[in-house]
């Protein structure tokens, strides 16, 4: 049977468009992808990539502050909105473009349309084309999902954060997972006053206990006016602003209410129910290691498999795809060991088991440090960082590493090649500092803090 092209995308997001573009470039496959939307996915238009550009705006004015301790004659001055969204976008159409083009160069024929699946060799486009493929790829990527409740129309999402008109004076953000404790950080930092509410104990819930309670108290020191324990009820518009009635009992009113409390497959109206895909309980599309669905000939990748979702995930379960399908390599994907990085301020790094998930699986050592910094402290900043290995007693391996201080995120990348690589205590301590730096503590830990 001859097909349209040996692979159809559909999803022009980082998974979607590595995949697409190493299996032509580099494996001669022909290669269509179909986008909805615009290129680059949640990573580059509207999640990590304009994220980091925020939290860089939003440092500033804590720099400027130290600049001056430091014995800069320099005076703080207002964040302009529009002229760093205006520099924000431009970027963004940038990006965009380099990955249109990327997709060009490398022979991959694109279709600006949404695409569904007709049967499993057939997708059709939104304009009712139908093409044929060898294999199907699905990397449709994900959505934030706002509950419902009475007002909860009223709530922007992080999608909509970029493009707010103007910086409000108050902000609520619901949620405490990655995104929910970013942006509280960024819009603090940009000098909006934030509120969090989380309806559980402690923010980022998965993480090392430790360290998040450090970004809670930090993120506190910092100014973000963070409420544990505390849910809204219902929200309703009043004037120009929203007001909002929360389980604590308060009643206030905001600007702006941004809900940051998950994401979700966009795997709905793609045909993938009558083709026999098979989805989860949260409607993910289930494959196995290989990324490959119970229909032999379509695979995915990505947050649509709610796996781990990271984009350099995505993009090794891209590559890991083109291994096995034209390469002949078979080759799983290891999920294992992620170094990962949260860029709430102070930003957190961190790769393997937490003290708690280690505790439970073996008899532990903890070795842990927490310090204030030689900059901030110099410029009189009572915040401090933290270092922390977790090790297994028996076989005297890092299991964990968790950092709390500014640039863990670029720390955590390197620590994450030992951690991986299976490193013991004994080989971080046979490493020489560094000196001075704050990542030195990491070899310099003698004595455990505590057993479990
Ligand atoms: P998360 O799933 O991480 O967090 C959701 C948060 O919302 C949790 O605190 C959760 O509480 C809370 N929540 C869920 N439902 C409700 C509800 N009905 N009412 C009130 N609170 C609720 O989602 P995010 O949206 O923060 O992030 C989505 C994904 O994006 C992450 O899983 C991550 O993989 C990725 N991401 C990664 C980043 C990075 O690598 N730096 C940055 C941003 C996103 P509870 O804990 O009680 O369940």
């Amino acid at each position: 049977m001859s097909f349209d092209y040996d692979l159809f995308v559909i999803g022009g997001g980082s998974g979607g468009v590595r995949a697409a573009r190493v299996a032509a470039g580099e494996t001669g496959a022909k290669v269509a992808l179909a986008e909805e939307d615009r290129y680059g996915g949640t990573c580059v238009i509207r999640g990590c990539v304009p994220k980091k550009l925020m939290v860089f705006a939003s440092e500033y004015s804590g720099m400027v502050e130290d600049a001056q301790a430091y014995g800069w004659d320099i005076q703080p001055g207002a964040f302009d909105w529009t002229v760093f969204k205006g520099k924000l976008h431009a970027e963004l159409d940038r990006l965009e473009g380099v990955y249109r083009n990327i997709l060009k160069t490398n022979g991959v024929e694109s279709f600006d349309q949404r695409a569904r699946l007709v049967d499993p060799h057939t997708v059709e486009l939104a304009d009712g084309t139908r093409k044929t493929a060898k294999h199907i790829l699905i990397a449709t990527g994900g959505h934030p999902v706002v509950p419902e409740f009475p007002g909860s129309d009223l709530a922007i999402t992080s999608n909509e954060i970029f493009h707010l008109d103007k910086l409000p004076e108050t902000m609520l953000i619901v949620g405490g997972g990655y995104i929910a404790c970013e942006f509280a950080g960024i819009m603090n930092g940009m000098g909006v006053r934030t509120t969090q509410f989380y309806r559980g104990a402690q923010i980022l819930r998965g993480f090392d206990d430790e360290a998040r309670g450090l970004i809670c108290e930090e993120m506190c020191q910092n100014g973000v006016d963070v409420h544990l324990g505390t849910n809204v009820l219902e929200m309703a518009r009043d004037g120009d602003k929203i007001r909002v009635k929360a389980t604590n009992g308060t009643e206030r009113l905001f600007d702006v209410v941004m809900y940051a409390t998950g994401r979700a497959p966009n795997a709905d109206d793609m045909g993938l129910e009558a083709v026999g895909v098979e989805r989860g309980r949260k409607g993910e599309i289930v494959v196995d290691e290989y990324s490959q669905t119970g229909v032999p000939s379509i695979y995915a990748i990505g947050d649509v498999t709610d796996r781990v979702n990271l984009t350099p995930v995505a993009i090794r379960e891209g590559m890991a795809f083109v291994e096995t399908v034209f390469k002949g390599n078979p080759t799983p994907v290891d999920h294992e060991l992620i170094p990962t990085a949260i860029f709430t301020q102070p930003e957190m790094g961190t790769v393997g088991l937490s003290e708690e998930e280690a505790a439970e699986q073996e008899p532990i050592e903890v070795y842990a440090t927490s310090f204030k910094p030689m900059q901030q402290s110099f410029a009189g900043r009572s915040q401090r960082v933290l270092m922390k290995l977790i090790v297994s007693k028996a076989t005297r391996k890092v299991l964990g590493c968790h950092i709390v201080a500014p640039g863990a995120g670029e720390m955590i990348q390197l620590a994450g090649i030992a951690v991986k690589m299976g490193a013991t205590k004994e080989d971080f301590d046979r490493t020489v500092a560094v000196h001075p730096v704050m990542a030195e503590e990491l070899v310099t830990m003698r004595h455990p803090v505590r057993s479990a």
